[in-house]
């Protein structure tokens, strides 16, 4: 029957109502009844068309398939799922998922069907004469800023995809859609991989991973693996580029009279000296304490701000002291 519009053979056009189309097959069905052709070989299979026709035509969720799939209608079901699955794979998946992008030559009911069906007469991935470079994916990582500072390493999953073992990636079994794959020929596969993340990433930082992404089907190279990247917020530290921001507390003495403060930095603190009559709010700098420039060796800087810590619960003696001053220094 295949080839032969449902319409056509009722002899509807496609906008019958069910009413008209009950009634054609009841025409058709005494014209064409065995009973009154006994005998009649195109009679019988002119019955059983106009039966089959019925069949799908006066079903209202068989007709809107036919009327979306033609003669292919029956994997509705199967198209729709091949669909739903790829959408989902080219949206972000959070968690730890990757992202598939699938090339420019997949999308929409007609590729599908191209790619159930073939275009020619061989199927799957073998249709293919060119050999297809493999997909990148994208793999979202969150770091913490210490992280960031000396280069880290993660176990990431990846969701690719593998041929289908069922149907051997070719997405039929007897000319019927693969139901392990729905058709597709490929499956999910969930791999893990151990991946470097260099020192002096950033929020927003692509890092290429060259040959990690969806293998080629049909010998090209794999794609590739990018990590996009996210720095977490610091309770400390707030990273302006490569430059990483501090605010230091200093004793009321040491801003006034100099000294000694420690500076905190990713690796631990570090001493510095501040010269007398510091005034609160002034940042020094310390040069190449910084993050990492991504690929290069040189670092930014560490600045930090004085923070000076005004005393608490000052003593009788203390008190005196400060009046004493304040009487020598009014303001
Ligand atoms: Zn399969």
């Amino acid at each position: 029957m295949a080839g032969k519009n449902l319409y056509d053979l009722l002899g509807v056009n496609k906008s019958a109502s069910d009413k008209e189309i009950k009634q054609a097959y009841r025409r058709l069905a005494r014209k064409y009844h065995p009973d009154v052709n006994a005998g009649d070989k195109d009679a019988e299979s002119k019955f059983k068309e106009v039966n089959a026709a019925y069949e799908v035509l006066s079903d209202a969720d068989k007709r809107k398939k036919y009327d979306k799939y033609g003669d292919k209608w029956q994997y509705a079901d199967q198209f729709e799922e091949a669909e739903r699955q790829q959408a989902q794979y080219r949206q972000y998946s959070p968690g730890g998922g990757a992202t598939y992008h699938f090339g420019g030559d997949i999308g929409g009911m007609d590729s599908i069907f191209e790619e159930l069906f073939g275009g020619g007469r061989t199927r799957g991935f073998s249709r293919r004469s060119q050999p297809r470079r493999g997909q990148d994916l994208e793999s979202p990582v969150e770091v913490t800023l210490e992280e960031a500072y000396h280069g880290t390493s993660r176990t990431i999953s990846l969701q690719m995809e593998t041929a289908c073992s069922a149907c051997k990636g070719t997405g039929m079994i007897q000319n019927l859609p693969c139901s392990a794959c729905r058709g597709t020929g490929v499956v999910p596969d969930i791999k893990r991989l151990e991946v470097k993340i260099p020192a002096g990433v950033a929020t927003g930082s692509r890092v290429r991973i060259a040959g990690k992404g969806q293998p080629s089907y049909g010998g090209g190279p794999s794609g590739d693996l990018y990590l996009k990247i996210t720095v977490r917020p610091h309770a400390k530290f707030e990273r302006h580029g490569d430059n990483l921001h501090v605010s230091v507390p200093v004793p009321l003495a040491t801003a006034v009279l100099g000294g000694e403060v420690q500076v905190p930095t990713p690796k631990g603190k570090l001493a510095l000296k501040i010269p007398a009559e510091t005034q609160n709010g002034k940042s020094f700098r310390l040069k190449g304490q910084g993050m990492p420039h991504l690929g290069k060796s040189e670092r930014g800087d560490i600045v930090a701000k004085v923070n000076v810590v005004l005393p608490t619960e000052l003593s009788d003696k203390e008190k005196e002291l400060f009046r004493q001053l304040s009487e020598i220094r009014p303001a």
